[in-house]
């Protein structure tokens, strides 16, 4: 194992004796699979209680440990037994086939490499702004525990994303603390003669050398991208400076260094990859890059290689709205993006097609969307309904397609349970479940939880709450304690919070599409219904506002002014600095979570898929995961599963809000039988964690990228890249010579008849010059309630007498649907080509429909 350097120094002056132990912690200590798996925290509490409960952070214990505290350690039995244990538990899990190895061995995927901007692994590597990074922490997870052959990249910031205080007026003040790279859990990455390896990548005038770390989360490896090297000037060292800070300049750099950086480093580091995954398109010049050095290696050229490479890629949107895609603007891109094209072999413009919409419009930005999805083999949404509004977002890209078609779909995001459930609820799921719960098939766990008794998860209910009220006010003492507080203030906090009151919990990004503030839409009335002394409410909410959000901060205000109201401010608290540590203990304790986005801007949210395996329920809008995972036996809804721009319509949500609250929610809470315990509530607990805690899990999700996406990729990428392989020059010359001729498709009239097996459609298409095994020519129908469309393949005849090329296609259809809901339409045909995505040329019949025997 490489050591860090902060380690080494460390080491220097260590007797020689102690190595082998410092090297054996060293190696569980870098592991950030500490950051969910619990058996060592016995240990690195044992190493040193206090170090340990102020971090939590088994690398800052490690690294703040007397040689003499060490000396101690080496002599004490129990402490060398934990070690051995943890040494072995860990080799274990490395080295097990797991769900991977035992379903899927032998499919031949060999490896997948995941690029993302942000990781959200936990507090001992703050790599993330909020849920794409949390997400791609808990899938990376997940893929450890799984053993799917996964490595992953990014970008590793002096400053990550900013941390949150609030001055006394509630407004937010950005601090960005600096992320001692040395002090972090990473080792440096060596080339094979023992320096560091550095990555070389060509910028307008010079070259940068990027720096590589490496953290290990399990089995996975995850390489950061560094410009943090002295070798580097001034400004490009502080090229990963900041995550979405700076303007977009510096934004396109990063992503330049993240995609043609990263798979710089993939061939550096010769890695089999057969499938890469981006997380967003800010990775997007990855597929570029990946297709230029492949067209190097087998002297082909730029397309032809990117016909090869493009099944390969996997490409999965997050946003909801066309707006939120990141374009840069053509300067920009004459800047960065002319030296590439010319290293691609192509003039500006052929590589500014790949990101616009319409080629030929000068004025449109390049999009990193648009070209990750034309140079992917497969696209998804990150829930069902997402998937949906993706298509009608790339529907442009896929001109007279329908909607339908659009080849966008989608797998739903789950959340990493082990990561996010509480110790009171980890003893329940494993008592009833077993240990082995979310690493595979997760048929079996509805069942079993559905068997626990009315105490059990009144009860798990009930710690829970109390850990979240003691750590709510732990964090409000500091928090005083910080501003100066006197020691009258500070014991002030005590009051704060009961833990016998339903307690709602409201906490993410402060935007205004996530309507923070709808809660308070009537202040008076959230008052009264929070200090009702019979039944009373209490809530907790965090968030933060990206820096340049004025409007977010005012939330944000209104929240902070809320609460130090007199008569509820020990019935609300605004937490500040909202980070996956906070999350964790907001998402273990509540007893309902509420979101309130305007639909349909959430994509998925995973927020509230945190709270299910803690006995958490939801109380949602039908936006993102709800919309899929709500039923009313299992939480509540919001809103009509609509999209609304009329006026006042938030109003309308905040009153069904408060009725569902004051009519529904707390009497049901307050409903107690003879022993104190809410029958219906907690048989609605129960709901929601047997049926939605598996289904909303990272587990299940990374199960379906491997089996839907992963495996036809793997297996598409492998038979066009297969030495001596001509598919993929077979591809070009045929998608070129469609483009070519297109135009000359032309159709005579439709012939509609009738008889005892149905319709028959005949019409006669003239090709011009395209063979026809070129085309398919097929009848089509939309689809009726959400059943997949008609698309039925018309046979060819024999070429028609005095036509050159042209042939009488005919289909038999027997269906209840009137003859007018078909409509022939030609489409690009070849076996080993993905339509639409590899090629969306469609040419529809028009003209006139003549009837027989009707
Ligand atoms: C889970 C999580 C998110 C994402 O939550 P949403 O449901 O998308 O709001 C954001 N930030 C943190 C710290 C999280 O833990």
């Amino acid at each position: 194992m490489q050591i860090p350097r902060l380690l080494m120094s460390y080491l220097r002056d260590l007797p020689a004796d102690l190595l082998p132990l410092v090297e054996q912690i060293a190696d569980l200590a870098m592991d950030l699979r500490w950051t969910w798996s619990h058996g060592g925290d016995a240990m690195w509490k044992i190493m040193d209680p206090q170090l340990w409960e102020q971090s939590e952070n088994p690398f800052v214990v490690l690294q703040n440990l007397s040689h003499e505290r060490l000396q101690t350690l080496s002599q004490d039995q129990e402490f060398r037994q934990h070690l051995d244990r943890l040494v072995e538990a860990r080799n274990r899990y490395c080295s097990c086939g797991g769900w991977f190895g035992e379903v899927h061995d032998n499919a031949g995927l060999r490896r997948i490499a995941y690029f993302s901007m942000e990781y959200g692994l936990g507090k001992a590597l703050p790599l993330y702004a909020g849920g794409l990074g949390v997400l791609a922490g808990d899938y990376l997870k997940a893929a450890s525990d799984l053993a799917v052959p996964v490595i992953a990249v990014g970008l590793l910031y002096q400053e990550g994303y900013f941390r949150q205080m609030l001055d006394t007026s509630g407004w937010q003040q950005e601090i960005y603390p600096y992320n001692d790279s040395s002090s972090l859990p990473l080792h440096p990455l060596r080339a094979h003669n023992g320096t560091w390896l550095s990555i070389p990548i060509r910028l307008p005038g010079r070259t940068v050398q990027l720096h590589v770390w490496e953290a290990r989360v399990g089995r996975v490896s995850l390489y950061l991208l560094d410009s943090n090297n002295p070798l580097n000037s001034a400004l490009d060292r502080g090229i990963t400076g900041k995550l979405y800070g700076g303007g977009e300049e510096i934004r396109l750099v990063q992503e330049i260094v993240l995609g043609i950086g990263g798979w710089q480093l993939i061939e550096a580091l010769a890695l089999e990859i057969d499938v890469c995954h981006l997380n967003e398109g800010h990775a997007a010049f990855v597929t570029l890059e990946r297709a230029r050095c492949f067209a190097q290696k087998r002297q082909m050229d730029f397309h032809e290689a990117l016909w090869a490479t493009r099944p390969g890629n996997l490409f999965t949107t997050h946003t909801p709205v066309a707006a939120g895609f990141d374009t840069f603007p053509r300067a920009l891109m004459i800047k960065y993006g002319l030296p590439y094209a010319r290293n691609l072999g192509m003039p500006l413009d052929e590589l500014m097609a790949f990101g616009r919409s319409n080629g030929q419009d000068d004025d449109e930005p390049f999009n990193m969307a648009y070209l990750a999805a034309r140079t992917c083999g497969m696209m998804n949404g990150v829930s069902r309904l997402h998937g949906q509004v993706s298509r009608s977002i790339f529907q442009k890209l896929y001109p007279q397609w329908p909607e339908c078609e659009v080849p966008v779909t989608h797998v739903t995001n789950g959340v990493h349970v082990p990561s996010w459930d509480s110790p009171w609820a980890d003893e329940i799921w494993t008592d009833s479940c077993g240990k082995g719960r979310w690493l595979g098939s997760e048929e079996t766990l509805a069942t079993k939880i559905h068997k626990l008794d009315d105490a059990a998860l009144w009860n798990l209910c009930g710690q829970e709450r109390a850990d979240l009220v003691r750590h709510a006010r732990q964090r409000m003492r500091i928090l005083q304690g910080q501003r100066g507080a006197d020691t009258e203030a500070i014991s002030q906090v005590d009051r704060i919070l009961d833990p016998n009151v339903l307690t709602l919990g409201f906490a993410r990004r402060f935007t205004a599409y996530k309507r923070p503030n709808l809660l308070l839409h009537d202040r008076e009335r959230l008052a009264r219904l929070l200090t009702r002394t019979d039944r009373p409410v209490q809530l907790v909410v965090a968030g933060k506002a990206h820096p340049a959000d004025n409007e977010g901060k005012r939330f944000i205000q209104e929240w902070a002014q809320f609460s130090s109201r007199p008569d509820v401010r020990n019935h609300v608290v605004f937490l500040e600095d909202y980070d996956i540590a906070l999350a964790q203990e907001l998402v273990q304790g509540v007893d309902i979570w509420i979101n309130t986005p305007r639909r349909p801007w959430e994509a998925s949210g995973t927020s509230g898929m945190k709270v299910l395996a803690n006995g958490g329920l939801n109380l949602s809008e039908l936006d993102g995961w709800w919309a899929e995972a709500y039923t009313p036996d299992a939480g509540w809804a919001l809103g009509d599963g609509r999209e609304h721009h009329e006026p006042g319509w938030d109003a309308m949500e905040a009153e069904q809000l408060y009725r569902l609250l004051e009519e529904e929610i707390i009497p049901m809470f307050y409903d107690r039988d003879a022993s104190g315990i809410p029958a219906a509530w907690v048989a609605r607990m129960r709901t929601s964690m047997a049926h939605l805690a598996p289904q909303f899990s990272s587990n299940r999700m990374v199960r379906e990228y491997v089996e839907q996406l992963y495996l036809p990729a793997a297996a598409a990428f492998q038979q066009r890249t297969a030495p001596g392989s001509s598919t993929a020059r077979e591809l070009r010359q045929w998608d070129e010579q469609l483009k070519r001729s297109w135009h000359e498709i032309h159709w005579g009239n439709l012939i509609v008849s009738q008889d005892e097996q149905g319709w028959l459609f005949e019409v006669p298409v003239y090709l011009g010059g395209i063979p026809p095994e070129s085309v398919q020519v097929q009848l089509y129908a939309d689809p009726i309630e959400g059943k997949v469309p008609v698309r039925e393949a018309m046979q060819r005849g024999n070429e028609m007498p005095g036509a050159v090329n042209g042939y009488l296609y005919t289909a038999r259809l027997n269906t209840l649907r009137a003859h007018t809901d078909f409509t022939p339409r030609c489409i690009a045909h070849h076996p080993d080509a993905c339509i639409p995505i590899e090629n969306h040329l469609i040419h529809w019949w028009s003209g006139i429909v003549s009837l027989k025997n009707l």
